[in-house]
């Protein structure tokens, strides 16, 4: 038998696995000189059904890479995916999903709502659905004025919380989320931490979100994947109940211990 067809592992706490990684591995080539560099270094990970997991990491260890893939954008790859039991076939994952990145990347011609119908339309969603969806999530992240709003009249953290909207609209089975508040300031960035939170707590999602920084994590998260240099060296659970306060000292003590082997990891301890 194939080693890579052997049955892949149950996640944490015996929930069913939203999906597995055995053996990841990407390697990229370098135009010109054709050195080939190791980015993903067979990395294995299971994430369970609506678990909230972090990858934690310093820059430049693979963590985008790695949402691309799952994301189904870059079906080259070695190694296996499986989604809900299912393998993924030529980076096809057979399930929807959301992707939330560091810049909004809205269109600035359409108002906040024209946004979201184009979301809603792309993704094919029924449009005798887009009503209930619009008003639940535009209230849910304190929008609800801001609809007829282009980009340019909003800020900063108006346009993250409507690409927010944008992504949960079209209901993703799972949601990617690559520093999705490193460029917003700290009060900006808290709010929608938390606001975020209530979201998940609300409408369970499984949800992978990549950050370097390990308050937001331990925040945010039921488990911490310690990543570096293409591989997860350390899997931390969270075992703050829930829901949890923003300054709980739990979690500033978890975040101290999270620290340190996040320093030991990158090699600057
Ligand atoms: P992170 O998100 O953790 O900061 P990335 O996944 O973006 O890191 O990148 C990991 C490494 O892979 C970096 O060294 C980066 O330069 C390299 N890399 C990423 N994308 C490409 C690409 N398309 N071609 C070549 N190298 C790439
Ligand atoms: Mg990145």
């Amino acid at each position: 038998m194939n080693a890579l067809l052997t049955p892949l592992v149950p996640s944490a706490k015996g929930r069913a696995a939203a999906f597995s990684v055995a053996d990841l591995t990407k390697r990229f080539t370098a135009i010109g000189t054709g050195a080939v560099m190791t980015v993903l270094d067979r990395l294995n990970l299971t994430v369970g059904q609506n678990e909230f997991i972090c990858i934690l990491g310093p820059s430049g260890c693979g963590k985008s890479t790695f949402l691309n893939i799952l994301a189904g954008l870059d079906p080259h790859y070695e190694g296996r995916i499986e989604v809900h039991g299912v393998v993924a076939t030529g980076g096809k994952l057979p399930i929807r999903v959301g992707y939330l990145f560091q810049e909004p990347r809205l269109l600035p011609w359409l108002t906040a709502e024209q946004n979201v119908d184009f979301a809603l339309s792309s993704c094919k969603v029924a449009r005798e659905q887009w009503k209930t969806r619009k008003d639940e999530y535009f209230a849910m992240t304190g929008l609800d004025r801001f609809r007829g709003h282009h980009p340019h009249q909003m800020s900063g953290g108006m346009c993250q919380r409507l690409a927010l909207v944008r992504s949960l609209c079209v209901e993703p089975d799972l949601l990617l989320m690559d520093e999705p508040f490193s460029g917003l300031d700290e009060l900006t960035a808290r709010r929608l931490r938390m606001d975020l939170l209530k979201i998940w707590n609300a409408r369970k999602k499984t949800i992978v979100f990549v950050t370097h920084n390990s308050y937001e994590a331990c925040y945010l998260s039921d488990r911490i994947f310690v990543m570096a240099a293409g591989v997860v060296r350390e899997e931390i659970p969270i075992n703050v109940p829930r829901p949890r306060e923003y300054d709980d000292p739990r979690i500033f003590d978890l975040n101290r211990s999270v620290v340190r082997k996040f320093l030991e990891i990158a090699g600057d301890a």
